[in-house]
């Protein structure tokens, strides 16, 4: 049963129940009220039928008696002119005198019948046929007791008899005497009921019927307007009371659909009102979450996306470590964080190599395995989250050069692979570096989830870094060149192939720098070939000094050597191309002579060809014949310059 059907019930019951128990009662009561008026009627009417027949009697026996005494006192003439007398006067409408031998007659003739005497019981009329009159006698006897004359008074019981009794007890008599059809007499409209009067004459008595027929209609008609008018009320106030109800209904099964667009109409200032503005107040809310939430997703995939393309995209492991930590920020809503490494010539000590937000640090954070609060969570080699207080936290205490923070949250990470990591250093426990994040946003502590976050960051780092070292190292003991350090020939051609897999994949710039010294074989020829070695090995560093990390220098072969230089455009390697000519030419080159300990100083310069690729040639055989190409060109320009390589 829905509610709306509830409420209209409820209200039906509330306000017709009492309608119908009220309307029943009054019935009821009316009904009562008008029997108790009809038996009152019945029995006023029922007295002076009595007392109207009882004083007809009275008279005819007065009548009768004083007949009977004037004849024995006057004579039979008086009583015979009284008789007269009580004829005319219509004291009774006959008289019959019987004096034995013969019977005088006064008055109207009396028709045949039954004669209903006074004061003897009620004559069975059925029985005895129709009731004509009522009769009173009066005897006169002699002093032995024998009977002289009887005289009898009679009053006629007829239509006109019973319409005066009708008329005097205003009722409807009919007379019980066996006639078909009776004697009736009086208004017609009466009561069934019906008493017999205790008199001489067996009459019928009916009084007016109260008639209760017009009551019940109004009665009726007032109930069924109520109903009406209640059904109209009821079913207007559960519609009222339950549409708001319905619309918020509505409105929570968007919600749930996902529409928090969804608002509900507010009507009135009532409490579903106030429930209606609340859910709108709430869905609201919980727009503006979603929002928040997405545009957070959004950040952080943004986020791991510049991960993912960093560290499928670089070498540089400061910029990888940089954005682990960027995201690992952003995701745990810390104000700071750092990332410290193994030294890779000192295992045992801890140095920072990325770092963000404020601080406090003065210089960048170096502990050693073991020590402070950094060096303790990385000597135990398990990830730790607390508050600090007083420089202390978790039985760790803080050293000088450790950021001051209230709260933290670090994760160290470690070598993978069997047995460990296939770092030439191995650290101790395997540590390879900590991640740590300070002073969550709002003073909280970080959470669980948190350490769940940074706990795959750290992963991530992990495996970059140790990547990245074991890249390095793998390429320094069989891709480098012995008298220069730098990558040899063959680690060209790979870096080559590599780079252009990339360029073409991400659609980046990268450019290749051809080098050759000038006029080298005069230097070999002048101090001999171990001086040229001198000087080549000096070329070599100050190259490799002037490039990024993302870049590469190689040593092509005998005096020539080669830059790679990801992300990096014409105009960027035109700059590198003049920065790295400057850094050879600018300062003279100091050479020890072999034999004698002499130290001589020699001016060298470079000539450079600029290749950049997808622009100057698509493929590592392209794009190195067209840096030769561009060297030559320097080379005839002069020397000690630098040229692009043509278009291809
Ligand atoms: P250019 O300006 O035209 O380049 O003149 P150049 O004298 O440098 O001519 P070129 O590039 O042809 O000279 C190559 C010389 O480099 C020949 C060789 O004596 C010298 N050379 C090649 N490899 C080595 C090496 O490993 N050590 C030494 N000391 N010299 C080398
Ligand atoms: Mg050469
Ligand atoms: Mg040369």
């Amino acid at each position: 049963m829905s509610l709306r059907a509830r409420l209209t019930t409820a209200f039906l019951v509330v306000v017709l129940g009492p309608v119908l128990v009220g309307a029943i009662f009054v019935g009821v009561i009316v009904t009562a009220v008008s029997d108790t008026r009809t038996a009152e009627q019945l029995e006023r009417a029922s007295v002076m039928v009595e007392s109207t027949i009882g004083t007809a009697c009275e008279r005819i026996q007065t009548s009768a008696a004083t007949m009977a005494l004037a004849h024995s006192h006057t004579g039979e003439d008086v009583a015979g002119e009284i008789a007269q007398l009580i004829v005319q006067r219509d004291i009774a409408d006959s008289v019959v005198v019987d004096n034995g031998d013969s019977k005088h007659f006064y008055g109207a003739a009396m028709p045949n019948g039954v004669h209903a005497v006074c004061d003897e019981p009620i004559p069975q009329a059925a029985s005895q046929g129709a009731i004509v009159a009522l009769s009173a006698t009066g005897e006169l006897q002699d002093s032995e007791g024998n009977l002289i004359a009887t005289y009898t008074a009679t009053r006629l019981v007829n239509q006109n008899f019973l319409d005066q009794l009708a008329r005097a007890t205003d009722s409807h008599l009919t007379l019980i005497d066996g006639r078909d059809p009776p004697l009736t007499a009086g208004i017609s409209d009466t009561e069934e009921d019906f008493i017999t009067a205790d008199s001489v004459l067996p009459i019928h008595i009916g009084v007016p019927a109260s008639s209760m027929a017009p009551m019940y209609w109004t009665l009726a008609s007032m109930v069924a307007i109520s109903a009406i008018c209640a059904v109209a009320l009821a079913a207007w106030l559960s519609r009222s009371t339950t549409r708001p109800l319905t619309d918020l209904s509505e409105a929570t099964r968007r919600v749930a659909d996902g529409n928090l667009e969804s608002r509900v109409p507010v009507r009135g200032r009532d409490e579903v009102a106030h429930l209606a503005t609340r859910f709108n107040q709430m869905t609201m809310q919980l727009q503006r979450y979603v929002q928040a939430l997405t545009s957070s997703r959004d950040q952080i995939r943004g986020q791991l996306k510049r991960l993912g393309q960093t560290l499928s995209s670089t070498l540089d492991l400061d910029r990888i470590l940089e954005v682990i930590l960027e995201t690992a920020i952003v995701s745990t809503s810390a104000s700071a964080g750092l990332i410290v490494l193994v030294d890779v010539d000192d295992p045992d000590l801890l140095v920072q190599r990325a770092g963000e937000g404020e601080l406090g640090i003065d210089d960048v954070v170096r502990v050693r395995i073991g020590h402070g609060i950094l060096g303790g969570i990385a000597a135990a080699g398990k990830p730790f989250r607390g508050r600090i207080v007083e420089g202390e936290t978790g039985g760790y205490v803080r050293v000088a050069g450790e950021p001051r923070a209230s709260t933290m949250i670090a994760v160290p990470f470690t070598g993978s692979g069997p047995g460990g990591t296939a770092l030439e250093h191995v650290p101790v426990g395997n540590t390879l570096g900590v991640l740590v994040l300070y002073n969550r946003y709002g003073g909280q502590e970080f959470n669980s989830s948190d350490l769940q976050t940074l706990g795959t960051f750290a992963k991530q780092a992990s495996v970059a870094v140790e990547n990245v070292l074991l890249h390095r190292q793998a390429e320094r003991l069989s891709l480098t060149d012995p008298l220069t350090g730098l990558w040899n020939y063959r680690f060209l051609q790979v870096s080559l192939q590599r780079e252009i897999d990339r360029v073409r994949r991400f659609n980046r710039p990268s450019a290749l720098l051809a080098i050759d010294l000038d006029h080298f074989k005069a230097v070999n020829d002048t101090y001999g070939h171990p001086v040229g070695d001198q000087v080549l090995a000096e070329v070599a560093r100050r190259l490799n000094a002037q490039i990024r990390d993302v870049d590469s220098a190689f040593r092509q072969g005998g005096e020539e050597f080669m830059v790679l230089l990801p992300e990096t455009n014409t105009a960027g390697a035109n700059t590198v191309a003049e920065r790295l000519s400057q850094a050879v030419s600018s300062q003279p080159f100091t050479v020890r002579l072999p034999g004698d300990k002499q130290s001589i100083q020699l001016n060298i310069t470079i000539s450079l060809g600029i290749a950049v690729f997808g622009e100057h040639g698509s493929n590592t055989g392209e794009i190195i014949s067209a840096a030769d190409n561009a060297l030559y060109a320097a080379k005839s320009a002069g020397r000690d310059t630098w040229r692009v390589a043509q278009a291809h």
